[in-house]
């Protein structure tokens, strides 16, 4: 009888956890009125940052980029690329050829940028980004060139022109003292200049949301938004220039980079921001700022799931209730990781595998946890993405009067491309929360760089009517 009474408990205890781990999950399963709800909210502020009087104080800002049209295809010349702010650095060269066979040729070469650099000083990092130009240009044999240079440049930017950006402040990983308030382009030009070894004539700097859309753009015109679900999150699409109030003029389309990833900063949000959310918005370099991309972008999801796993472990419900090292370090769970964790084929025996690589002993039980976890955590991501671009999409069909929209999104990024279930799952919801848009989704190849080069081609053949 004794026995039987410790099965009962145990069995009891076993329930009881259960119940709790479901209770700590359920806070991340976001109902459609939810959903909905996060839509409307995400209009209201798009409406604020386009306004006159409500920009100063809106947090998605809508800034415009000073792209106003996709490419017609008579884009050509060659052309340098650099992609700054993504999960890689990169210098390209980009040879766009016009007429009836139409081509893109590109090379680059990717470059590390270390967290020293990209947490030091501004000068440290515009002399290691020319530094990296410089050996490019050598690889190539093309130093004497001085070729027109598009700057992709993934963080927010206040754009007068196309060749001038002042970062409104630093996202992801980067924070380099002396840049925000200053137009990086400068700090470019000065970069190049202190080298001394090389000339290039910078036409244009591009977020890669933006780069995204022209890209896809160019293979499929219907294309007017662009989306990175990547490191960071954003979106850009051409908005109407009467609506854009922070811009004179009333004619015609202008691109428009939202810095969605704003969104919330404001505490519009706060009804569905968990412990965890805040917990990881605590400990990040710019505490307060880009809620929304701390839910839903691949920097944060693996961030989420580590301050879960680590109240679970607290709780005694993991890892036998010890809080390993390897737990509390921080950024242990990149995008390929979850990736890897969620992905169906995977046996729980290499769930186990993949968590004893990371340093954390596992049971069987504890990965079945694990991987619900992860799973639950990049769901309400992707569908937050979702609500987000439904409302934007939504926008789009209203400002052009139309009962039905069909448009075309341009997407990159690697949680998008690498994650088992996220595209899936973001389609669904913008499905289902903009049920009157007819939303078709391109997946960029390469558009921060091959973007940058037909914004550039774009900017150089405006000079020269400019001019004329
Ligand atoms: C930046 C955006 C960028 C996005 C995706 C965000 O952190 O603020 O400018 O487009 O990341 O890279
Ligand atoms: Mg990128």
């Amino acid at each position: 009888a004794k026995g039987a009474a410790m099965v009962t408990a145990v069995a009891y205890r076993l329930a009881d956890q259960t119940r709790q781990i479901a209770q700590t999950l359920a806070e991340f399963r976001l109902s459609k009125a939810q959903l909905l709800e996060v839509k409307k909210r995400m209009r209201t502020e798009i409406e604020n940052g386009l306004g006159k009087k409500t920009h100063d104080s809106a947090t998605v800002k809508m800034l415009p980029t000073y792209v106003r049209s996709t490419p017609d295809g008579t884009e050509n010349g060659d052309f340098l690329a650099l992609d700054l702010g993504g999960t890689n650095f990169r210098v390209l060269l980009v040879k766009i050829r016009s007429g009836k066979r139409r081509t893109v040729e590109m090379h680059n070469k990717i470059y590390a940028i270390p967290t020293e650099v990209m947490q030091g000083t501004g000068e440290e990092l515009f002399d290691h980004i020319v530094h990296c130009i410089s050996d490019f240009l050598d690889y190539m044999g093309m130093k004497s060139a001085r070729l027109p240079l598009g700057f992709t440049f993934s963080f927010p930017c206040y754009q007068k022109s196309l060749d001038a950006g002042i970062l409104v402040n630093w996202t992801k990983g980067f924070k380099c003292t002396d840049c925000e308030g200053e137009d990086v382009v400068e700090l470019l030009r000065e970069g190049i200049k202190r080298k001394e070894e090389f000339d290039l004539d910078v036409v244009a700097v591009v977020n890669d949301t933006v780069g995204t859309m022209m890209t896809c753009a160019y293979e499929e015109p219907t294309c007017e938004v662009g989306l990175i679900a990547g490191t960071g999150s954003n979106a850009c699409y051409m908005e109407e220039m009467r609506n854009i109030e922070t811009v004179e003029g009333n004619e015609g389309r202008m691109c428009v980079n939202m810095e969605w990833g704003a969104f919330g900063d404001n505490g519009c949000l706060d009804d569905i921001r968990t412990q965890y959310d805040c917990a990881v918005d605590e400990n990040s370099l710019n505490e307060g700022k880009q809620r929304y991309e701390k839910m839903c972008s691949g920097m944060y999801l693996g961030e989420i799931v580590r301050n879960i796993l680590i109240d679970l472990t607290k709780r005694g419900f993991l890892f036998r209730g010890k809080i390993s090292e390897t737990l509390k370090t921080r950024g242990i769970f990149e995008t390929k990781f979850l990736s890897q964790i969620e992905s169906d084929r995977l046996a729980l025996l290499q769930v186990r595998a993949i968590l004893q690589q990371l340093g954390l002993d596992s049971t069987c039980d504890d990965s079945i946890i694990v991987k619900e976890v992860c799973s639950t955590v990049s769901r309400r991501a992707a569908q937050i993405c979702g609500a987000g671009m439904a409302g934007v999409v939504d926008k789009i069909r209203e400002n052009r009067g139309l009962d039905h929209l069909d448009v075309t999104v341009g997407v990159d990024g690697t949680l998008y491309k690498l994650h088992p279930h996220f595209s899936r799952i973001f389609h669904q919801t913008v499905k289902e929360l903009a049920p009157k848009c007819n939303v078709n989704f391109l997946l960029s190849e390469d558009g921060s760089g091959k973007g940058a080069a037909l914004i550039t081609a774009v900017g150089c053949r405006q000079r020269v009517q400019e001019a004329q």
